[in-house]
């Protein structure tokens, strides 16, 4: 069998690759502590779970529309007025089967063989992969841990060619939890305006800040802007609804449409009894998610004090999303009970058999000095997974 070009083009996630690995020793009984897992561990709340069971009792169980139902698309139109100052229609929005259905079909109805697709890294695995399916060429911004991992609009500026057809901008960002302010976004604002540059802004992590910065869409910042850029987000992070994948998008219609004709042939509508509980979602109190805030919050307190005072280890206060991102390049360099520990993925794997601790390679977003830790997880596994790094470090280094 000779598989076709583009699918041996692809690499598996390592993001989701590393949280089933961790499921799977810990079924075998192993006792294994996963900062793995980009998602919360956190259960969704109640009465998002009711509607759906309602829903599911009620008969709602048929096709919807493919880009998503009247009643959700309502709730992501006042969602986006309330919390970002941005006005849609509906054939200006699109639900997907989770935000990452989205950004799919974004790539693939904007990018093709020839186009050049701009993106930072360290970026989020996902991206590089879906600009190479769309047979676009990726073009990465490097971005420096001096610089809070930021793109800096000289960066950006020289990135920029004919073939530019789209660039991506992710803040509060996967893996680095940066967050760029209100200026930053207008700098790179400026920039993309001037060069009539489409951009993805994934603002799935909106949610999730732990300073004073108030996000700012970069959509919001003029009618231009609103125009070249597609927003991207879901209700995965913000409700703890990993699973029951829900994403949108909003843009222009033309756009829209595009990604609703590609959707039309792939999954059709996301499931219809979830639309209706991401409506409660969006629409209900919104109380548990400062709950979830201040958890998170302490949790990165604890974790980047923690990683800090590891020898060989040393990160940067994320102000934002759940991911630690630590340069262990120190720590290389080591023959650890036969291992040759010589990048992010080899320390990753001598800490999973040496201390039952699984983090993510930073080679997975294109930053081989780092690995990501996720503090989606409960204080008492964080203490205990840093506790088992600390050890290892203390005998081998
Ligand atoms: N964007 C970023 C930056 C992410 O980390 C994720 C995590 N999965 C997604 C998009 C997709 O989220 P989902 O498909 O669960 O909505
Ligand atoms: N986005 C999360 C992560 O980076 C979930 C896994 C994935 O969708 O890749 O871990």
């Amino acid at each position: 069998m000779v598989l076709a070009k583009r699918a041996t083009l692809i690499s598996p996630s390592l993001t989701l690759g590393i949280t089933a690995k961790v499921n799977q020793l810990c079924s075998q009984g192993i006792d294994v502590i996963g900062f793995g897992a980009g998602e919360p561990d956190f259960d969704t709340p109640v009465y998002i779970k009711e509607e759906a069971i309602r829903a599911l009792n009620s008969g709602f169980t048929k096709y919807t529309a493919t880009s998503g139902i009247k009643e959700l698309k309502e709730a992501i139109i006042a969602k986006f007025q309330r919390d970002n100052r941005l006005v849609y229609t509906p054939e200006e929005i699109i639900v997907s089967c989770g935000a990452k259905h989205s950004l799919y079909n974004a790539i693939q109805v904007l990018c093709e063989k020839g186009d050049e697709a701009i993106l930072a890294s360290p970026y989020w695995n996902s991206y590089l992969e879906m600009i190479k399916l769309s047979g676009a060429k990726p073009v990465i911004i490097k971005t420096k841990e001096k610089d809070g991992f930021k793109i800096l609009p000289e960066a950006l500026q020289q990135k920029i060619s004919p073939k530019t057809k789209l660039l991506i901008l992710n803040s509060p960002s996967n893996p680095t939890g940066t967050v760029y302010t209100p200026v930053e976004i207008k700098a790179l604002g400026r920039i993309i305006a001037d060069n009539n540059i489409m951009t993805i802004s994934d603002e799935i992590y909106e949610k999730l800040i732990y300073s004073d910065v108030v996000p700012v869409s970069l959509a919001s910042l003029s009618d231009k802007l609103k125009s070249l850029t597609l927003v991207i987000n879901g209700v995965s992070k913000t409700y703890a609804m990993t699973g029951w994948r829900i994403g949108y998008a909003a843009g222009s219609k033309e756009i829209i449409k595009a990604m609703t004709n590609l959707q039309d042939h792939s999954t059709s509508n996301p499931v219809s009894f979830v639309q209706k509980a991401a409506v409660v979602a969006l629409n209900g109190p919104q109380n548990e998610l400062e709950t979830m805030r201040q958890e998170f919050k302490k949790r990165r307190d604890y974790m980047v004090a923690r990683v800090n005072s590891l020898k060989g280890l040393s990160c940067l206060n994320p102000d934002g999303a759940f991911y630690v991102f630590a340069n262990v390049k120190k720590l290389f360099n080591k023959n650890i009970k036969g291992l040759e520990v010589k990048d992010s993925l080899s320390l990753a794997e001598c800490w999973l058999n040496e201390a039952r601790v699984a983090v993510v390679p930073g080679a997975a977003f294109g930053a081989d000095n780092y690995v990501r830790f996720s503090y989606a997880t409960s204080f008492e596994k964080i203490k205990t997974g840093l506790d088992r790094i600390e050890t290892l470090i203390n005998k081998y280094y």
